[in-house]
């Protein structure tokens, strides 16, 4: 596996602060238990953060009367650094998303998601793979409405995406900055402007422009989304660092985590000039929501990204070994890994390699 260096690209804090105050969203379904299980692992790392717990999603709904309550807004105005279990989002109907709604608020338009093999002997071995996607544009935005026909109310769907030229470049200079700094080789724009040439036509020719001032040191390559899907299952090995649009990225960063495990070995940062949130790529997984089975380790993940976030890059590399240890050393295994162990069971023995 290439050894690289997994510094963030982003502003960092010093990381000489002894307390760092951040909000702690412990979300929906299984997410009060993974959160638990980081909190747990922080405290045992002596990590700074001092948690200002807050609410959101259906937990905010039942509790306070609404999905993203201004109290939790005010706390992160205020710490610019979360901590968030995932939220359930309604399918079909029902109220907006508050993960989307939080990407807005505070102009998260970065979302990083690296993959790599942390456990041998899998179908794919040595990934090492990070993508960038656009958080706050494209059919993400949620312009859609329905044209009823005879009593139909909903005979026609019609749904627009908006990417602007600005947003485009800030993403696409986002990612070329992280490559560089993370000592990656390649950079592959994901687009479809074949067929959505004005959507993401905008942010295939604002990606290369940019591109071009990173040609010296970074080596730019264009795939269209359908063939880049394709490209992660036969030879993910040609992949380096992506950038996409917010759909396309959504959907290829689950493809990419099953390459390295599935979705509890998945991480994601949420990056903007206001605030940071750090997160798991996964959902609230409400079939083993309280049954004590979940894998909290893309959460983790998320927290030692949170640790190099406020410069604490030595508390990062001790929970990224102790991970390393409890997977492959003491082989202590959730379900979704092909294991027996128990959330807690996984949190003990990390807690034990961390301390
Ligand atoms: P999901 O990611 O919750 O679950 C998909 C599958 O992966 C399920 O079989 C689940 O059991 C499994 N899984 C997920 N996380 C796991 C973990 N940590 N350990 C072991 N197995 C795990 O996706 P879904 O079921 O499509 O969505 C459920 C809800 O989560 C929806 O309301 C959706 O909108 C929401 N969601 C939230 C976020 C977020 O908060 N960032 C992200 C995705 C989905």
């Amino acid at each position: 596996m290439r050894n690289r260096n997994l510094q963030q690209s982003w502003p960092v804090q010093s990381g000489l602060e002894k307390s760092i105050p951040a909000t702690l969203i412990p979300g929906d379904g299984i997410g009060p238990e993974i959160v638990d299980s980081t909190v747990q692992v922080l405290d045992a790392l002596g990590a700074p953060f001092v948690w200002e717990v807050h609410q959101a999603g259906m937990s905010g709904m039942d509790l306070l009367g609404d999905t993203l309550p201004e109290t939790t807004l005010d706390s992160i105005r205020r710490t610019k650094l979360a901590l968030k279990g995932p939220l359930t989002t309604p399918v079909g109907g029902g109220y907006r998303s508050s993960n989307v709604r939080l990407r807005e608020a505070f102009h998260l338009y970065a979302n990083v998601r690296p993959a790599r093999t942390l456990i041998g002997g899998g179908r794919y071995e040595a990934i090492d793979l990070v993508l960038v996607r656009e958080n706050t544009e494209g059919l993400y935005v949620g312009f859609e409405h329905y044209i009823p026909i005879g009593d139909d109310p909903h005979a026609v769907a019609i749904g627009s995406g908006v990417n602007t030229r600005a947003g485009c470049r800030r993403i696409a200079e986002f990612a070329f900055e992280y490559a560089v700094r993370n000592g990656r080789k390649k950079v592959t724009i994901v687009h479809k402007a074949n067929i959505l040439k004005a959507l993401t036509g905008l942010f295939l020719e604002t990606a290369r422009e940019v591109g071009k001032r990173y040609a010296d040191r970074i080596q730019v390559e264009e795939r269209i989304v359908d063939a880049c899907a394709m490209q992660l299952v036969l030879n993910p090995w040609e992949l380096d660092v992506i950038v996409t649009t917010n759909l396309f990225g959504d959907i290829l960063s689950d493809e990419i985590a099953g390459l390295v495990g599935g979705l509890g070995m998945a991480p994601a940062a949420n990056i903007g000039p206001d605030a940071a949130i750090f997160e798991a790529v996964h959902g609230s997984a409400p079939d083993l929501a309280g049954r004590g089975k979940a894998n909290p380790l893309a959460l983790l993940l998320a927290a030692a990204m949170m640790l190099e976030h406020v410069g604490r890059t030595d508390l990062a590399r001790r929970m990224r070994l102790g991970i390393d240890q409890t997977l492959n050393e003491d082989k202590v295994h959730t379900g979704d890994l092909g294991g027996t162990a128990s959330t807690e069971e996984l949190t003990r023995t990390l807690i034990s390699r961390v301390k």
